[in-house]
């Protein structure tokens, strides 16, 4: 028989839908994935998920999620989507050799940031390296940082850092910022923002935190190392689709296109959380688009019903 739904994804939004559809009695299947959790594993300490005002670390409140949502019934496997097959209902799910059949889908895979694919930029992780300035900026406070990257979201994050830092270093690989004018007026108007042009990152140092990078100039090939506390990584992020391509409508960048809600262009196929937001990319409103995608989901199903 076929599942009412299956969700796939498990960070904040896809465990939101699933204790959502818990909740309204559909038994989700959640396909959490190899690397359950999604970003917040990435992360240490969160303090602007309500409802926790002594902060809680990002395991540990996916963790919490993860429990509310089996607490009503949500099942979960711990495996990777293989491929899907959204051409005709009921859906198709695979997960390696086992094929999973659906009335209906909640998108939740979420989006990855890029990094520059250093060894001790992923050694360094959480200590001192980070990808998310709302959620580690206050851990740097009075401290030297240095930001990579030249879009909208390095520069945003450089102006939201110095609330905390004494200095951020906005490192950039062009002598042209990509980032919108208003966004660069904002920069260079700031007294704690200064920029490096034409500047790639060979290494980061530290030995258990950071303490510096090695710089490259690709203009002059001059190397320097120059130190810093932290090192905010903001070259873009990549959304997890590469499943559904070709299957769903997405955006120029690869973002799942949602409309009223958690639609997506198929009936029956729903999305949620940072697969289809690029734009607010917190964990809170992940689980509340999650929530979304679970009520929109259990009214599709109703109305199939009706
Ligand atoms: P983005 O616009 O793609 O910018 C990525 C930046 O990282 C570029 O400057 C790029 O350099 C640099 N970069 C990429 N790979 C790199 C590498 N391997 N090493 C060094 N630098 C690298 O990404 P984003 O800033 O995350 O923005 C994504 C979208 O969200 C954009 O459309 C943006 O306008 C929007 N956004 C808007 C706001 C806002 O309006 N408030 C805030 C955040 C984001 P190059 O320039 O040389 O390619």
């Amino acid at each position: 028989m076929a599942e009412k739904v299956i969700i796939i994804g498990s960070g904040p939004a896809g465990l939101t839908a699933g204790l959502y559809t818990a909740r309204a009695d559909l038994k989700p299947l959640l396909l959490e994935g190899y690397q359950a959790g999604g970003q917040l594993m990435l992360t240490t300490e969160v303090e602007n998920f309500p409802g926790y005002p002594e902060g809680r670390m990002g395991p540990d409140l996916i963790a919490d999620i993860r429990q509310q949502a089996k607490r009503f019934g949500a099942r979960l496997i711990t495996k990777d989507v293989t491929r899907v097959n959204l051409s005709k209902r009921p859906f198709q799910i695979e997960v390696g050799k086992e094929s999973y059949e659906t009335e209906s889908v909640i998108l939740s895979t979420g989006a990855s940031a890029r990094l520059l694919g250093l060894e001790n930029e992923k050694r360094l992780m959480g200590k001192g390296v980070t990808t998310c300035a709302t959620c580690d900026g206050a851990f740097f406070r009075g401290m030297e940082v240095a930001m990579v990257g030249g879009g909208d979201s390095a520069l945003e994050e450089a102006i939201f850092l110095t609330r905390f830092v004494k200095k951020v270093s906005v490192i950039h690989r062009r002598d042209q910022l990509r980032a919108s004018k208003i966004m660069q007026e904002r920069a260079k108007k700031n007294e704690k923002i200064s920029f490096v042009w034409n500047s790639i990152i060979e290494d980061v140092l530290g030995d258990k935190e950071v303490t510096g990078i090695r710089l490259k100039n690709v203009k002059t090939g001059h190397v320097q190392n120059f130190s810093c506390s932290g090192l905010f990584v903001a070259i873009g992020h990549t959304p997890n689709t590469t499943l559904f391509k070709g299957q769903i409508d997405l955006d120029k960048n690869g973002y799942i296109l949602t409309h009223e809600g958690s639609s997506t262009n198929i009936p029956g196929v729903f999305a949620c959380g940072d697969v289809q937001d690029h734009t607010y990319r917190q964990a809170i409103t992940a689980a509340g688009s999650g929530c979304m995608a679970a009520l929109d989901c259990e009214r599709y199903l109703q109305s199939l019903e009706g």
